[in-house]
C-alpha cells in the first residue's frame, strides 16, 4: 500500500485506505494501485465481516420463516430496504425493489412498464453515451413493438447536445433512459433537466445511477425521476445487488416481472394474486447475505462522508487531469465543463490494451477497452480508451505513480 499521510479535503486517506484489506496487495511484486472503481469498488472490512456473520450466525431463508434466525435474516435484508430509501430520499420503502444490478433494474423496467405502454410507432429516447445495458433492453422492446429508438447526440468533448435533445421531443416520445454519469468518460448530465423537458411532453424517465450513486447525494424526490436504478458493488458493497426505485403509482401499475414464491399472495391453478410492493418484484430467494452487506457499504460511506468524498474525489480528477494533460501524445477523452472521477484516455500510436497490460506490470489497475459503450466509441472514432476512475481511497501518491507509469508504457511502445 502506497503511504499517504494526507488529510485530503478533511478526509484522513491513510486511515481509510486500512479498511479496504485488498489495497493492502501486491501486484507483480508492486504495492496495488487501484483506479479501476467505475468497474467495480473494493470493499471495505465492515463489509467483509457483515457477510462472514450472515453466513456464521443468522444464515436462514427470509419472510417466511418464524424461528429466529429466519427472524433475524428478514430483519437483516428488510433494514437494507429502509437505507437504500434514505441513501435515494424516496419516500416509501414500498419504491425499493431489489435487483441483481443496474441491468437488472433497467431490463426489468423495459420488459414491464415498457410491454404495457409501448405501442408500434412510439418512441423512446436514449443517448450516444449510454451503457449497453441502457441500450439493449430498449432495442428489444422496440424490436418487439415496432416502436423507434432516438438517440441524443453529444459534442466531441462529451457532453449532450441538448437542444439536440429537444428537437427529439415529440407527442410519440413515451420513455427517456439516460446516464447520469457516464462511465466511460465521466460526463455528469443535467439529469433534472433532462426529466423536466420529459415529463413536459408526458414521457416517464428513467436515470442509470450506477455511476453516480457512489459519488453524489442522490434524490429522487427531488429529481423527480420516474425511476432510477443503481449497483450496489459499485457503491463498495457486494456484487450481485442492486435496486430499483420506481414511483409508487407506476410501480402499481406495472405488471409482474418473474413469476414464483414471495411476488404472490395466493395461488391457486384457476387464478393467481400477487403481492404488494415491494414483494411484486422480488420473485424467489434473493441474494439475502450480499443484501444484508449491502447496508454496511451505505452506513460506511454515510459515515465517511459523501461531501468530504466528494470533495477529495474532485481534488483527485484535477490532479490526474493536470499531469495525464502534460504527457506529450497523450489525449484525454472526455472534457466536458461537469465531469467526475473518471479520466479515459489514448496515446497515439499505442493500443489502449497495451497501456492496460504493461500499467499492470507496475501493479496498476486500468481498465482499458470500449467500456461497454462501442456506440459512443464509435461516434469519437477510437476503438476505446485506458481509463482511470478514482474513489474515495485512492491517494495524490497514486495518481503520482501512475504518471512515470505511462511515460514507462510510451518508452516501451512508441
Ligand atoms: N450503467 C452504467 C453507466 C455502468 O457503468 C454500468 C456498469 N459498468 C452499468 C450500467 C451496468 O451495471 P451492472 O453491471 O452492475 O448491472
Amino acid at each position: 500500500m502506497i503511504e499517504s499521510a494526507t488529510i485530503s479535503n478533511n478526509l484522513d486517506v491513510y486511515s481509510l485506505r486500512q479498511q479496504f484489506p485488498a489495497l493492502d496487495r501486491k501486484v507483480k511484486g508492486k504495492p496495488l494501485v487501484y483506479f479501476d472503481n467505475a468497474a467495480t469498488a473494493q470493499k471495505p472490512q465492515v463489509v467483509i465481516e457483515t457477510l462472514n456473520q450472515y453466513y456464521t450466525q443468522y444464515n436462514a431463508n427470509i419472510h417466511r420463516g418464524i424461528h429466529t434466525l429466519a427472524e433475524e435474516a428478514t430483519a437483516a435484508f428488510e433494514a437494507t430496504r429502509d437505507t437504500v430509501r434514505q441513501y435515494i430520499h424516496a419516500t416509501s420503502r414500498e419504491e425499493i425493489i431489489f435487483t441483481r444490478g443496474t441491468t437488472e433494474g433497467i431490463n426489468l423496467v423495459a420488459s414491464t412498464w415498457g410491454r404495457q405502454n409501448i405501442d408500434k410507432g412510439d418512441e423512446i429516447i436514449i443517448s450516444t453515451m449510454e451503457h449497453h445495458s441502457n441500450i439493449v433492453p430498449w432495442q428489444i422492446l422496440c424490436q418487439e413493438k415496432e416502436a423507434v429508438l432516438k438517440i441524443i447526440p453529444i459534442h466531441d468533448n462529451g457532453e449532450l447536445i441538448l437542444e439536440e435533445y429537444e428537437k427529439l421531443i415529440s407527442p410519440k416520445t413515451k420513455f427517456v433512459s439516460i446516464v447520469h454519469v457516464s462511465n466511460a468518460l465521466g460526463t455528469v448530465n443535467p439529469v433534472k433537466k433532462i426529466i423536466n423537458i420529459a415529463h413536459r411532453a408526458g414521457a416517464k424517465v428513467l436515470v442509470d445511477g450506477a455511476q453516480s450513486a457512489v459519488h453524489f447525494d442522490i434524490n429522487v424526490e427531488d429529481l423527480d425521476c420516474d425511476f432510477f436504478v443503481l449497483s450496489s458493488h459499485k457503491i463498495y458493497g457486494p456484487t450481485g445487488v442492486g435496486v430499483l426505485y420506481g414511483k409508487k403509482s407506476l410501480l402499481e401499475s406495472m405488471p409482474v416481472y418473474q413469476g414464483g414464491g414471495e411476488m404472490i399472495k395466493e395461488v391457486s391453478f384457476k387464478k393467481t394474486i400477487y403481492n404488494d410492493l415491494p414483494y411484486k418484484f422480488e420473485a424467489g430467494t434473493p441474494n439475502i447475505a450480499d443484501t444484508v452487506a449491502f447496508k454496511a457499504a451505505l452506513d460506511f460511506v454515510q459515515a465517511t462522508g459523501k461531501e468530504k468524498i466528494r470533495k477529495h474525489e474532485s481534488s483527485l480528477l484535477a490532479h490526474a487531469t493536470a499531469k495525464l494533460s502534460e504527457i506529450p501524445g497523450l489525449r484525454i477523452v472526455g472534457t466536458a465543463k461537469d465531469k467526475t472521477s473518471v479520466v479515459s484516455f489514448v496515446m497515439e500510436g499505442i493500443h489502449p490494451q497495451d497501456i492496460g497490460i504493461l500499467l499492470d506490470n507496475q501493479g496498476i489497475a486500468v481498465r482499458t477497452g470500449h467500456h461497454c459503450t462501442q456506440p459512443l466509441m464509435d461516434r469519437l472514432g477510437i476503438p476505446g480508451t485506458a481509463r482511470v476512475s478514482l474513489a474515495m481511497y485512492n491517494t495524490m501518491e497514486e495518481i503520482d505513480a501512475l504518471i512515470p507509469g505511462v511515460h514507462k508504457v510510451k518508452k516501451m511502445l512508441s
